[in-house]
């Protein structure tokens, strides 16, 4: 059902809406809030000085505005309780003012200073407190409040829209559990905490089981397939190995011959091949692709980003360009013509490696003979790139690749279908990223540090969470830095910016300049992300630093030190110095994720964008690794009974399983 059958959503909330990933019914009712605060009034003789009070009164003093620092204002006014006086006050919350005239009653949460009856208030609710209250808090855009998602959400509702439980019966009643359309009523307007505590629990036993019911089913695929059976030469391999420009690592070596190994045997590969940033993943794959091509089958590899796959093209280009081998490279950007062309190459069999994005899987593309498949930064697909493939009627071998160490026990669940190679040691003569950490106060320090890596004749990456001003975070922005580093550097040096929202085409462009040393400082968003490989780039330097996941920081820092030059990180954050600290301490992937895993929940494990098979909105795999646990044994058992229970069950869940978008 489509959002506009709501009243009164207009084409403007719409959009809101949808920049929450808000599209349907469906997604709508499944926005759940992210906290809940509970209100009930605080016992004034209980709470500390600078502690947290709820409290509820009646306006007796009008409030003033005062104004400060451009965009800040600070609202004061008084309450009083019928036992005391506070004064309250509250920043960034002018346009309440009219609502606040005398005698209104209004319920308040902050933080009390005990001694001057001073309340700094963080929520205000109208009305007084008559029992307690549990309020739900979603995440909001800007201009979009969250009584008013709360209205669209109740509206949904009202209207009879049916969500479809996934949860089937039999566990519903082994477990006690909720159905869906109570639990997400309750989500979404709590009654008590009991019934809360279950509606949530049922939400988490749902998404994790039908994460796992995927799983499931792409195993059993699996074992449904035999892989292709080939003979391939090793010593060709050795040959290739030995021209080289570096000797591989005793890792590489290994994961070289596994790879090896489950391609000349008769079961399908399914592999990840796991590895810190800059530990030499690519080459491992260029050289399974080698083994593929001399067994006689065509190879793909795909990139999440175009920027990535051009990257590999031209690397793979390089290495192979004294062999016969045929390369091309498919991205979603090319025209009518030129991919019409490239299709029929890739169907006639007249190459041998696609380099590529999404593009590689699109339906109307037709392989020869696809005999390996290679995604890179595995953890930015999803499951559905896998299955999707399935659909194509191919059994082709498949490694995946992925930056992002996951702590052995989830890794083992989550991906319980494949095998693991692991690259443990980054090539010799890598050095450490030297990494410090700065305040905006010692902004002199960092461009000192700038221009001293400059002089060297090396280039920088700047790392900004906004693309332009925001009205709503006080946060850097790329174009803000842009002009402050022509200031700076502008005279001497040539600065690039790149964020998501350029064409891909100015994107590449830009890109190709920075590789070429057109570009000595690129300011960037996360677009840079995961791969990119300029070695001349030797200092990357990332503003608001608290705003990422330490995963995500470390892959970013990834971006320099991709040869023996020295190179630094600096993270520029006036706060959680704390939590920050230990990327000064190790450039290890591995503590380093078991350390975000451990602060912050599984939420963050996958970087930035945890895109593919790892959003669950309420689930958290550290926390719910239990209920994880159970989803997975009731999935098994189920997929198992499926084929016996009644027809309309079985195609709610082959429809479930073949969803192209189902787990985002
Ligand atoms: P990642 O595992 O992060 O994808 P890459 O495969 O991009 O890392 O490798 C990082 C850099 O290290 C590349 O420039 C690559 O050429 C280089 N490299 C890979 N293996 C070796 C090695 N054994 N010795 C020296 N350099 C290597
Ligand atoms: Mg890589």
């Amino acid at each position: 059902m489509k959002l506009d059958s709501i009243k009164g959503l207009g084409s403007k909330t719409i959009e809101k809406l949808n920049r929450l990933g808000i599209y349907d019914m469906n997604s709508l009712l499944t926005y759940y809030p992210f906290r809940y605060d509970i209100i009930e009034r605080s016992d004034f003789s209980k709470v500390e000085d600078q502690g947290k009070i709820i409290i509820d009164g009646i306006i007796e003093k009008e409030p003033n505005i005062f104004y400060f620092n451009k965009k800040m204002e600070r609202m004061t006014f008084r309450i009083h309780t019928g036992e005391r006086i506070f004064q309250i006050i509250i920043f960034n919350r002018g346009f309440l003012k009219n609502k606040l005239s005398i005698g209104t009653k209004i319920t308040v949460s902050g933080k009390l200073d005990k001694k001057r009856q001073i309340i700094i208030v963080s929520n205000l609710y109208f009305g007084l407190m008559t029992e307690k209250r549990i309020e739900p808090i979603y995440h909001k855009v800007s201009g979009l409040s969250n009584k008013q998602i709360r209205k669209y959400i109740s509206q949904a509702i009202s209207l009879g829209y049916h969500l479809e439980d996934y949860i089937p019966n039999e566990f519903l009643d082994k477990y006690h559990l909720l159905d869906k359309e109570t639990a997400t009523l309750c989500l979404h307007n709590p009654m008590n905490e009991e019934r809360l505590k279950r509606s949530i629990q049922r939400t988490k036993y749902e998404e994790l089981f039908i994460y796992m019911l995927k799983m499931n089913y792409l195993k059993n695929n699996k074992k449904n397939h035999p892989g292709l059976e080939r003979k391939i030469d090793f010593n060709l391999i050795n040959h290739f190995i030995e021209t080289l420009p570096f000797e591989l690592t005793k890792d590489q070596r290994n994961s070289i011959k596994e790879i090896y190994h489950d391609l000349t045997s008769s079961i399908k590969m399914n592999r990840l091949l796991q590895g810190d940033v800059g530990s030499g993943k690519t080459i491992v794959a260029f050289i399974s692709m080698y083994m593929n091509y001399l067994s006689g089958y065509q190879s793909a590899l795909m990139a999440p980003t175009e920027i990535l796959a051009i990257q590999h093209y031209q690397n793979i280009q390089v290495l192979f360009k004294d062999y016969p081998i045929q390369i091309t490279l498919l991205t979603g950007k090319l025209k009518a013509k030129e991919k019409r062309e490239i299709y029929e190459k890739i169907k006639s069999g007249e190459v041998d490696f696609i380099i590529g994005t999404h593009a590689l899987f699109t339906d109307d593309l037709v392989y020869k003979n696809l005999g390996l498949v290679i995604t890179d930064e595995q953890h930015r697909f999803g499951v559905n790139q896998r299955s999707n493939l399935k659909n194509k009627g191919f059994t082709p071998d498949i490694l995946y690749m992925s930056a992002t160490p996951i702590p052995r026990t989830y890794a083992l669940t989550l991906y319980g279908d494949m095998d693991v190679s692991n690259i443990k040691t980054l090539p010799s003569g890598k050095k450490d990223i030297i990494t410090t950490l700065k305040t905006e106060k010692e902004m002199k320090d960092v461009l000192t540090s700038m221009y001293e890596e400059l002089k060297k004749n090396h280039q920088i990456y700047v790392i900004a969470p906004l693309i332009e001003e925001s009205d709503k975070i006080d946060l850097q922005n790329i174009y803000d830095l842009e002009e402050k580093f022509n200031k700076a550097f502008g005279k001497l040096y040539q600065i690039g910016i790149l964020h998501g929202k350029m064409k891909s085409k100015e994107k590449d462009e830009v890109m190709q300049k920075f590789q070429n040393n057109e570009i000595q400082i690129l300011i960037s968003t996360t677009v840079i992300e995961v791969g990119v490989d300029v070695k001349n780039a030797t200092m990357i330097v990332i503003f608001d630093a608290e705003r990422f996941g330490l995963s995500a920081l470390h892959q970013l820092r990834g971006r320099v030190g991709r040869n023996e030059l020295q190179s630094y990180c600096i993270l520029i954050s006036n706060y959680e110095k704390e939590r920050l600290r230990i990327l000064t301490q190790t450039c290890d992937g591995f503590k380093i994720s078991e350390e975000d895993f451990l602060l912050r929940g599984s939420g963050d494990i996958f970087g930035l964008r945890q895109s593919g098979d790892m959003v669950f909105k309420m689930a958290d795999l550290k926390q719910d690794f239990h209920i994880l646990v159970k989803a997975k044994e009731d999935s098994f058992e189920f997929l198992k009974k499926l084929p016996s229970l009644p027809k309309e069950e079985q195609v709610k869940y082959k429809n479930l399983m073949d969803r192209a978008s189902s787990l985002d």
